[in-house]
């Protein structure tokens, strides 16, 4: 599987083939850009890998990216902190982001309950989110979850957890 024959970059043609929508195909490509773009592209690339690798973590608040403690939903004073929607993955989001319609903060689950693959409440950031509710005193709380069996099982679970603190509860289930 030697691509370039030079073991560093190799090295790298192998980490690139294994993201997303990158086989070793248009990893190759990928690095040749790289490599005839080098101030443009490379040199800024490898510092951004480098201060990303250095400082990103998971937002201790609401479990979004972030390069400090807290992300900059969490402590952006614009955002409503009496509504809560409680997405899947990081991803989920930052689709919600780009539709802009929400404007409150969220809470990142990690996933959603799943008695095939051994997922739990605690396993996902459920006790964190009755905790946020409860010491919040939030109003609404949105279940944007996916459609899924589990999707649903899991906004069913959340809704049983939430009730006894009077928050508002509405589900958002997306399409698969
Ligand atoms: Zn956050």
């Amino acid at each position: 599987m030697a691509d370039a024959g030079d073991a560093a970059v190799d090295r790298l043609i192998g980490l690139m083939a294994r993201l997303p929508r990158l086989g070793p195909r248009s990893a190759r490509r990928a690095v040749l850009t790289l490599i005839r773009r080098r101030e443009s592209l490379l040199d800024p690339l490898a510092q951004a890998l480098a201060d990303v690798a250095a400082t990103v973590r998971e937002c201790a608040h609401c479990g979004n990216i972030a390069t400090t403690e807290l992300c900059t939903i969490c402590t952006d004073p614009a955002r409503a902190t009496g509504e809560i929607c409680v997405v899947e993955t990081v991803a989920d989001l930052w689709a919600m982001e780009r539709g802009g319609a929400f404007r409150g903060r969220y809470h990142v689950l990690g996933g959603v309950l799943s008695a095939l693959d051994g997922i739990t409440p605690t396993s996902l950031r459920i006790p964190e989110l009755v905790a946020r509710v409860a010491e919040e005193g939030t109003r609404e709380v949105i279940l944007a979850l996916n459609a899924t069996v589990d999707g649903q099982t899991t906004a069913h679970y959340i809704a049983g957890e939430l009730a006894p603190l009077g928050a508002s509860l509405t589900s958002l289930a997306k399409g698969v």
